[in-house]
């Protein structure tokens, strides 16, 4: 629709771990890689979270959860305007709470 991406900016997003509901997890040799949308410029990014986080459960700050505090970049290729060299991204980053495996009931 010829928008133009947004300049960069560091910016907090708030409850900007909402939007990673619909991110995929992959894994990988260091990890898994959570990939999905930014919230702010609604580019493709990622986020490679240690390896002994295998689920992934964003759940709303009230749930009760064992879970881990992780700050996201937004690491998308795209071109943002007035980024520093060295950056990815647009600037946005946001906390995510992601549960680790022993905090799950296997339940079946
Ligand atoms: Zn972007
Ligand atoms: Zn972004």
């Amino acid at each position: 629709m010829g928008e133009q991406p947004k300049a960069y900016e560091p910016t907090v997003i708030k409850d900007g771990w909402k939007a990673m509901k619909t991110w995929q997890p992959t894994q990988e040799e260091n990890g898994w890689r959570l990939t999905g949308k930014c919230p702010r410029c609604q580019h493709e990014t990622s986020r490679l979270v240690p390896t002994e986080i295998t689920t992934f459960a964003l759940e709303d700050e009230e749930g009760d959860m064992k879970s881990g505090k992780y700050e996201v970049w937004c690491e998308c290729g795209e071109t943002h305007s007035g980024r520093p060299d060295g950056k990815a991204g647009c600037g946005a980053h946001w906390g995510a709470e992601i549960t680790h495996p022993e905090a799950e009931e296997q339940s079946s």
